[in-house]
Protein backbone atom coordinates (compact mmCIF):
# COMPACT_ATOMS: atom_id res chain seq x y z
CA UNK A 1 0.00 0.00 0.00
CA UNK A 2 0.76 3.67 -1.06
CA UNK A 3 1.92 5.89 1.96
CA UNK A 4 -0.83 8.85 2.52
CA UNK A 5 0.28 12.43 2.44
CA UNK A 6 1.62 13.13 5.77
CA UNK A 7 -1.66 14.40 7.68
CA UNK A 8 -0.18 15.38 10.68
CA UNK A 9 2.65 18.17 9.35
CA UNK A 10 1.24 21.59 8.17
CA UNK A 11 4.63 22.37 6.41
CA UNK A 12 4.37 20.22 3.34
CA UNK A 13 8.27 20.67 1.33
CA UNK A 14 7.99 22.96 -1.48
CA UNK A 15 6.74 21.03 -4.78
CA UNK A 16 11.12 19.19 -5.58
CA UNK A 17 11.43 21.15 -8.44
CA UNK A 18 11.28 25.00 -6.68
CA UNK A 19 12.58 23.77 -3.84
CA UNK A 20 16.26 25.92 -3.12
CA UNK A 21 18.88 25.95 -0.61
CA UNK A 22 21.62 22.87 0.66
CA UNK A 23 22.17 20.55 3.26
CA UNK A 24 25.15 18.39 4.09
CA UNK A 25 25.03 14.97 3.09
CA UNK A 26 24.97 12.68 6.30
CA UNK A 27 27.67 10.21 4.78
CA UNK A 28 30.06 12.13 2.80
CA UNK A 29 29.79 15.42 5.03
CA UNK A 30 29.84 17.43 1.83
CA UNK A 31 27.01 20.79 1.11
CA UNK A 32 25.18 19.87 -1.70
CA UNK A 33 22.50 21.40 -3.32
CA UNK A 34 18.72 19.75 -2.51
CA UNK A 35 18.39 18.70 -5.12
CA UNK A 36 21.36 16.77 -5.46
CA UNK A 37 19.49 14.39 -2.75
CA UNK A 38 16.91 11.49 -3.94
CA UNK A 39 13.19 12.11 -2.61
CA UNK A 40 11.52 9.83 0.24
CA UNK A 41 7.97 9.81 1.56
CA UNK A 42 9.21 8.66 4.55
CA UNK A 43 7.78 10.76 7.71
CA UNK A 44 11.58 10.27 9.23
CA UNK A 45 12.69 12.75 6.29
CA UNK A 46 9.63 14.92 6.07
CA UNK A 47 11.14 18.33 6.79
CA UNK A 48 12.33 18.33 2.98
CA UNK A 49 11.16 15.30 2.03
CA UNK A 50 14.65 14.01 0.95
CA UNK A 51 16.85 11.78 1.90
CA UNK A 52 19.95 12.56 4.32
CA UNK A 53 22.19 10.87 1.88
CA UNK A 54 23.34 12.23 -1.56
CA UNK A 55 22.67 10.80 -4.43
CA UNK A 56 26.44 10.40 -5.06
CA UNK A 57 26.88 8.25 -1.88
CA UNK A 58 23.40 6.68 -2.24
CA UNK A 59 24.90 4.92 -5.56
CA UNK A 60 28.46 4.68 -4.62
CA UNK A 61 27.28 2.45 -1.65
CA UNK A 62 25.76 0.14 -4.00
CA UNK A 63 28.48 -0.24 -6.43
CA UNK A 64 31.06 -2.92 -6.48
CA UNK A 65 35.02 -1.68 -6.61
CA UNK A 66 35.06 -2.82 -10.56
CA UNK A 67 31.51 -0.27 -10.91
CA UNK A 68 29.09 -3.14 -11.64
CA UNK A 69 25.87 -2.89 -9.35
CA UNK A 70 26.17 -4.85 -5.79
CA UNK A 71 22.75 -5.96 -5.86
CA UNK A 72 22.62 -6.79 -1.85
CA UNK A 73 24.20 -3.16 -1.14
CA UNK A 74 21.56 -1.76 -3.02
CA UNK A 75 19.54 -3.49 -1.68
CA UNK A 76 20.16 -2.20 1.81
CA UNK A 77 20.29 1.49 1.21
CA UNK A 78 17.20 1.38 -0.72
CA UNK A 79 15.38 0.27 2.43
CA UNK A 80 17.40 2.86 4.32
CA UNK A 81 16.12 5.63 2.31
CA UNK A 82 12.89 4.14 2.25
CA UNK A 83 12.83 3.54 -1.49
CA UNK A 84 10.92 0.51 -3.73
CA UNK A 85 13.38 -2.25 -4.84
CA UNK A 86 12.03 -3.16 -8.15
CA UNK A 87 13.87 -6.24 -10.21
CA UNK A 88 11.86 -5.27 -13.58
CA UNK A 89 13.12 -1.77 -13.30
CA UNK A 90 16.45 -2.54 -13.31
CA UNK A 91 16.02 -4.68 -16.23
CA UNK A 92 14.40 -1.45 -17.55
CA UNK A 93 17.45 0.43 -16.72
CA UNK A 94 19.95 -1.65 -17.99
CA UNK A 95 18.29 -2.56 -21.24
CA UNK A 96 17.62 1.25 -21.67
CA UNK A 97 21.19 2.14 -21.53
CA UNK A 98 22.11 -0.23 -23.77
CA UNK A 99 20.14 1.40 -26.34
CA UNK A 100 21.17 4.71 -26.00
CA UNK A 101 25.07 3.34 -25.59
CA UNK A 102 24.90 0.60 -28.37
CA UNK A 103 28.34 1.24 -29.12
CA UNK A 104 29.22 -0.82 -25.75
CA UNK A 105 29.57 -4.27 -25.88
CA UNK A 106 26.55 -6.67 -23.88
CA UNK A 107 29.08 -8.17 -21.53
CA UNK A 108 30.91 -4.38 -20.63
CA UNK A 109 27.72 -3.40 -19.86
CA UNK A 110 26.78 -4.17 -16.67
CA UNK A 111 30.17 -2.20 -15.78
CA UNK A 112 28.17 0.76 -16.33
CA UNK A 113 26.35 0.12 -12.82
CA UNK A 114 26.57 3.98 -11.87
CA UNK A 115 24.88 4.97 -15.02
CA UNK A 116 22.62 2.30 -14.67
CA UNK A 117 21.79 2.87 -11.49
CA UNK A 118 20.80 7.09 -12.40
CA UNK A 119 18.45 5.59 -14.59
CA UNK A 120 17.10 3.67 -12.09
CA UNK A 121 16.20 6.23 -10.00
CA UNK A 122 14.61 8.31 -12.51
CA UNK A 123 12.11 4.83 -12.99
CA UNK A 124 11.45 4.98 -9.19
CA UNK A 125 10.87 8.92 -9.56
CA UNK A 126 8.20 8.04 -12.28
CA UNK A 127 4.09 8.23 -10.87
CA UNK A 128 4.04 4.52 -10.67
CA UNK A 129 6.09 4.27 -7.81
CA UNK A 130 6.60 7.75 -6.23
CA UNK A 131 4.76 7.30 -3.69
CA UNK A 132 5.96 3.68 -2.91
CA UNK A 133 7.94 2.75 0.32
CA UNK A 134 10.93 -0.69 0.38
CA UNK A 135 8.22 -2.22 2.10
CA UNK A 136 5.90 -1.76 -0.70
CA UNK A 137 8.20 -3.62 -2.96
CA UNK A 138 8.98 -6.24 -0.82
CA UNK A 139 5.06 -6.91 -0.98
CA UNK A 140 5.44 -7.27 -4.69
CA UNK A 141 8.39 -9.78 -3.85
CA UNK A 142 10.42 -6.80 -6.08
CA UNK A 143 8.66 -7.57 -8.90
CA UNK A 144 5.93 -5.65 -10.06
CA UNK A 145 2.75 -7.17 -10.10
CA UNK A 146 0.68 -5.20 -12.36
CA UNK A 147 2.59 -4.38 -15.81
CA UNK A 148 2.23 -6.08 -19.20
CA UNK A 149 5.61 -8.33 -18.89
CA UNK A 150 4.84 -12.60 -19.01
CA UNK A 151 4.60 -14.28 -16.04
CA UNK A 152 7.78 -16.38 -16.99
CA UNK A 153 9.41 -13.04 -17.93
CA UNK A 154 8.88 -11.68 -14.57
CA UNK A 155 9.86 -14.32 -13.07
CA UNK A 156 13.22 -15.03 -14.46
CA UNK A 157 14.01 -11.33 -13.72
CA UNK A 158 12.81 -12.09 -10.14
CA UNK A 159 15.72 -15.16 -10.13
CA UNK A 160 18.41 -12.80 -12.35
CA UNK A 161 18.69 -10.32 -9.37
CA UNK A 162 19.14 -10.70 -5.76
CA UNK A 163 17.59 -9.25 -2.70
CA UNK A 164 17.46 -9.49 0.45
CA UNK A 165 15.46 -12.38 1.38
CA UNK A 166 17.13 -14.95 -0.49
CA UNK A 167 20.39 -13.96 -0.09
CA UNK A 168 20.13 -14.44 3.74
CA UNK A 169 20.12 -17.97 2.72
CA UNK A 170 22.40 -17.95 0.07
CA UNK A 171 24.85 -16.19 2.29
CA UNK A 172 25.24 -18.41 4.79
CA UNK A 173 25.13 -20.83 2.07
CA UNK A 174 28.58 -19.60 1.25
CA UNK A 175 29.75 -19.35 5.10
CA UNK A 176 29.02 -22.69 5.18
CA UNK A 177 30.72 -23.95 2.14
CA UNK A 178 33.79 -21.26 2.86
CA UNK A 179 34.65 -22.56 6.27
CA UNK A 180 33.97 -26.57 5.43
CA UNK A 181 35.82 -26.87 1.74
CA UNK A 182 39.67 -25.59 2.14
CA UNK A 183 41.55 -25.78 -1.42
CA UNK A 184 44.91 -27.05 -0.91
CA UNK A 185 47.86 -26.35 -2.75
CA UNK A 186 47.21 -29.27 -4.81
CA UNK A 187 43.06 -29.27 -5.49
CA UNK A 188 44.16 -25.68 -7.15
CA UNK A 189 47.15 -26.99 -8.69
CA UNK A 190 44.60 -29.26 -10.49
CA UNK A 191 42.31 -27.11 -11.18
CA UNK A 192 44.36 -25.17 -13.12
CA UNK A 193 45.73 -27.80 -14.99
CA UNK A 194 42.16 -29.00 -16.14
CA UNK A 195 41.34 -25.60 -17.46
CA UNK A 196 44.33 -25.22 -19.05
CA UNK A 197 44.10 -28.33 -20.94
CA UNK A 198 40.48 -27.24 -21.83
CA UNK A 199 40.81 -24.02 -22.53
CA UNK A 200 37.40 -23.73 -19.98
CA UNK A 201 35.64 -24.68 -17.13
CA UNK A 202 33.84 -27.71 -17.21
CA UNK A 203 32.26 -27.57 -13.60
CA UNK A 204 31.03 -24.34 -13.73
CA UNK A 205 27.42 -23.29 -14.34
CA UNK A 206 26.67 -26.80 -14.14
CA UNK A 207 25.56 -26.28 -10.48
CA UNK A 208 28.01 -28.30 -8.63
CA UNK A 209 29.21 -26.55 -5.07
CA UNK A 210 32.62 -25.97 -3.85
CA UNK A 211 33.44 -29.30 -2.47
CA UNK A 212 32.15 -31.24 -4.90
CA UNK A 213 33.70 -29.04 -7.44
CA UNK A 214 36.86 -29.84 -5.76
CA UNK A 215 35.93 -33.78 -6.37
CA UNK A 216 35.33 -33.52 -9.79
CA UNK A 217 38.82 -31.54 -10.42
CA UNK A 218 41.03 -33.70 -8.28
CA UNK A 219 39.17 -36.93 -10.34
CA UNK A 220 39.35 -35.25 -13.53
CA UNK A 221 42.91 -34.58 -13.56
CA UNK A 222 44.09 -38.09 -12.65
CA UNK A 223 41.97 -39.20 -16.17
CA UNK A 224 43.70 -36.51 -18.18
CA UNK A 225 47.40 -37.78 -16.04
CA UNK A 226 46.68 -41.38 -18.42
CA UNK A 227 47.99 -41.20 -22.11
CA UNK A 228 45.99 -41.00 -24.64
CA UNK A 229 42.90 -39.06 -22.90
CA UNK A 230 44.44 -35.26 -23.83
CA UNK A 231 44.74 -36.37 -27.40
CA UNK A 232 41.28 -37.44 -28.23
CA UNK A 233 38.61 -35.34 -27.72
CA UNK A 234 35.98 -37.33 -27.60
CA UNK A 235 37.77 -39.62 -24.71
CA UNK A 236 38.40 -35.94 -22.91
CA UNK A 237 34.63 -35.42 -23.08
CA UNK A 238 33.72 -39.10 -21.70
CA UNK A 239 35.72 -38.68 -19.00
CA UNK A 240 34.12 -35.16 -17.92
CA UNK A 241 30.74 -37.36 -18.20
CA UNK A 242 32.61 -40.02 -16.08
CA UNK A 243 33.76 -37.49 -13.27
CA UNK A 244 30.30 -35.88 -13.30
CA UNK A 245 28.59 -39.33 -12.77
CA UNK A 246 31.04 -40.44 -9.95
CA UNK A 247 30.28 -36.75 -8.40
CA UNK A 248 26.01 -37.43 -8.45
CA UNK A 249 27.43 -40.82 -7.31
CA UNK A 250 28.65 -39.39 -4.02
CA UNK A 251 25.83 -37.14 -3.36
CA UNK A 252 23.56 -40.69 -3.99
CA UNK A 253 25.70 -42.31 -1.47
CA UNK A 254 25.30 -39.23 0.91
CA UNK A 255 21.73 -39.77 0.88
CA UNK A 256 21.34 -43.16 1.42
CA UNK A 257 23.60 -42.93 4.12
CA UNK A 258 21.37 -40.37 5.76
CA UNK A 259 18.34 -41.72 5.04
CA UNK A 260 19.39 -45.30 6.68
CA UNK A 261 20.51 -43.14 9.86
CA UNK A 262 16.86 -42.54 10.33
CA UNK A 263 15.15 -44.20 12.97
CA UNK A 264 12.20 -45.36 10.09
CA UNK A 265 13.91 -46.12 7.07
CA UNK A 266 11.80 -45.47 4.14
CA UNK A 267 12.30 -48.66 2.27
CA UNK A 268 11.51 -47.12 -1.00
CA UNK A 269 13.47 -44.61 -0.82
CA UNK A 270 16.82 -46.95 -0.20
CA UNK A 271 15.32 -49.25 -3.38
CA UNK A 272 15.22 -45.68 -5.82
CA UNK A 273 18.54 -44.62 -4.38
CA UNK A 274 20.19 -47.49 -4.36
CA UNK A 275 18.88 -48.55 -8.23
CA UNK A 276 19.76 -44.82 -9.18
CA UNK A 277 23.01 -45.73 -7.89
CA UNK A 278 23.51 -48.65 -9.91
CA UNK A 279 22.29 -47.41 -12.89
CA UNK A 280 25.07 -44.68 -12.59
CA UNK A 281 28.40 -46.96 -11.81
CA UNK A 282 27.19 -49.30 -14.27
CA UNK A 283 26.55 -46.21 -17.19
CA UNK A 284 30.11 -45.37 -16.05
CA UNK A 285 31.59 -48.65 -16.15
CA UNK A 286 30.30 -48.66 -20.13
CA UNK A 287 31.32 -45.54 -20.97
CA UNK A 288 34.53 -46.59 -19.62
CA UNK A 289 34.63 -49.98 -21.81
CA UNK A 290 33.12 -48.95 -24.86
CA UNK A 291 35.74 -46.23 -24.88
CA UNK A 292 38.59 -48.19 -23.67
CA UNK A 293 39.15 -45.82 -21.18
CA UNK A 294 39.39 -48.12 -18.61
CA UNK A 295 42.92 -50.46 -19.10
CA UNK A 296 44.70 -47.48 -19.14
CA UNK A 297 42.91 -45.69 -16.77
CA UNK A 298 46.22 -45.48 -13.95
CA UNK A 299 49.60 -45.94 -14.07
CA UNK A 300 49.65 -47.47 -11.01
CA UNK A 301 47.08 -49.76 -11.17
CA UNK A 302 48.52 -53.33 -11.79
CA UNK A 303 47.27 -55.67 -14.16
CA UNK A 304 43.82 -57.23 -13.69
CA UNK A 305 42.82 -54.23 -11.96
CA UNK A 306 39.04 -52.90 -13.43
CA UNK A 307 38.60 -49.54 -13.98
CA UNK A 308 36.72 -49.15 -10.35
CA UNK A 309 38.74 -50.16 -8.22
CA UNK A 310 41.15 -48.08 -9.86
CA UNK A 311 38.93 -44.97 -9.95
CA UNK A 312 38.48 -45.78 -6.36
CA UNK A 313 42.44 -45.74 -5.90
CA UNK A 314 42.39 -42.65 -7.35
CA UNK A 315 39.80 -40.74 -5.30
CA UNK A 316 41.39 -42.70 -2.54
CA UNK A 317 44.49 -41.06 -3.18
CA UNK A 318 43.20 -37.77 -3.42
CA UNK A 319 42.03 -37.98 0.22
CA UNK A 320 38.78 -38.36 -0.56
CA UNK A 321 37.20 -39.70 2.78
CA UNK A 322 34.51 -37.57 2.50
CA UNK A 323 33.54 -40.26 0.01
CA UNK A 324 32.40 -42.35 2.56
CA UNK A 325 30.63 -41.62 5.14
CA UNK A 326 29.90 -38.11 6.45
CA UNK A 327 26.70 -37.13 8.05
CA UNK A 328 25.86 -39.20 10.68
CA UNK A 329 27.12 -40.16 14.36
CA UNK A 330 30.40 -42.30 14.83
CA UNK A 331 28.56 -45.60 16.07
CA UNK A 332 26.77 -45.52 12.73
CA UNK A 333 29.77 -44.73 10.75
CA UNK A 334 31.72 -47.53 12.48
CA UNK A 335 28.51 -49.46 10.94
CA UNK A 336 28.86 -48.51 7.98
CA UNK A 337 32.89 -49.41 8.03
CA UNK A 338 31.89 -52.53 8.91
CA UNK A 339 29.14 -52.93 5.98
CA UNK A 340 31.64 -51.66 3.69
CA UNK A 341 34.36 -54.07 4.65
CA UNK A 342 31.65 -56.87 4.58
CA UNK A 343 31.05 -55.34 0.32
CA UNK A 344 35.45 -55.24 0.22
CA UNK A 345 35.41 -52.06 0.76
CA UNK A 346 35.06 -51.93 -3.08
CA UNK A 347 32.22 -50.16 -5.55
CA UNK A 348 32.12 -52.67 -7.64
CA UNK A 349 31.71 -55.35 -5.39
CA UNK A 350 28.38 -53.19 -3.45
CA UNK A 351 27.41 -53.25 -6.85
CA UNK A 352 26.55 -57.11 -6.76
CA UNK A 353 24.58 -56.68 -3.21
CA UNK A 354 21.09 -55.47 -4.08
CA UNK A 355 19.31 -53.30 -2.64
CA UNK A 356 17.15 -55.83 0.04
CA UNK A 357 20.20 -57.43 0.98
CA UNK A 358 21.78 -53.98 1.81
CA UNK A 359 19.09 -52.68 3.63
CA UNK A 360 18.78 -55.95 5.18
CA UNK A 361 22.62 -55.69 6.76
CA UNK A 362 21.83 -52.30 7.58
CA UNK A 363 18.34 -53.21 9.56
CA UNK A 364 20.71 -55.67 11.16
CA UNK A 365 23.34 -53.35 12.41
CA UNK A 366 20.39 -50.84 13.53
CA UNK A 367 19.16 -52.97 15.52
CA UNK A 368 22.43 -54.15 17.39
CA UNK A 369 22.85 -50.08 17.68
CA UNK A 370 19.65 -49.76 19.43
CA UNK A 371 20.39 -52.60 21.46
CA UNK A 372 23.71 -51.48 22.61
CA UNK A 373 22.89 -48.16 23.46
CA UNK A 374 19.78 -48.96 25.41
CA UNK A 375 22.25 -50.68 27.72
CA UNK A 376 24.53 -48.10 28.06
CA UNK A 377 21.82 -46.24 28.93
CA UNK A 378 20.93 -48.92 31.66
CA UNK A 379 24.42 -48.86 32.60
CA UNK A 380 24.86 -45.28 33.14
CA UNK A 381 21.74 -44.97 35.09
CA UNK A 382 23.37 -47.80 37.32
CA UNK A 383 26.09 -46.23 37.51
CA UNK A 384 24.76 -43.10 39.02
CA UNK A 385 23.23 -45.06 41.11
CA UNK A 386 26.03 -46.71 42.22
CA UNK A 387 27.86 -43.63 42.99
CA UNK A 388 24.65 -41.99 44.90
CA UNK A 389 24.86 -44.80 46.93
CA UNK A 390 28.73 -44.57 47.44
CA UNK A 391 28.57 -40.90 48.61
CA UNK A 392 25.30 -42.05 50.90
CA UNK A 393 27.36 -44.53 52.45
CA UNK A 394 30.63 -41.96 53.05
CA UNK A 395 27.97 -40.12 54.88
CA UNK A 396 26.92 -42.55 57.35
CA UNK A 397 30.10 -43.16 58.16
CA UNK A 398 31.20 -39.67 59.45
ZN1 LIG B 1 27.37 12.30 0.06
Amino acid sequence: MSRKKSQSSGNKPLPANQQKGEKECSFCHNHKKLTEFYISKNPLFSVDGRVPVCKDCVINKSLNEDGTINELELNKILKKIDRPYYKDLIESAINGFKKEHSYIEDDKVSFYGKEILQRYFRLIAMRQDRDKSYEDSEKDDFVHKTSNTPQSTKEKIAQKYADIKENKLYKNEQIKQESNIKWTKDDKQNMKYIISKLGYDPFEDVGLDEFDRKYCFNLLSGYFDTPGILEDGHKKQCVIEITMSYCQCRKITDELNTELSKLEVNEKRITSLTNAKTSLLSSIANIAKDNNISSNYSKQASQGQDSISAMMKEMEKHDFEEIKVNLFDIKTSEAFRQIDEISNTNISNQLTLDSSEYSDIVKEQRDLIRKYESSIDELKEENRKLKNRIIDLEIDKR
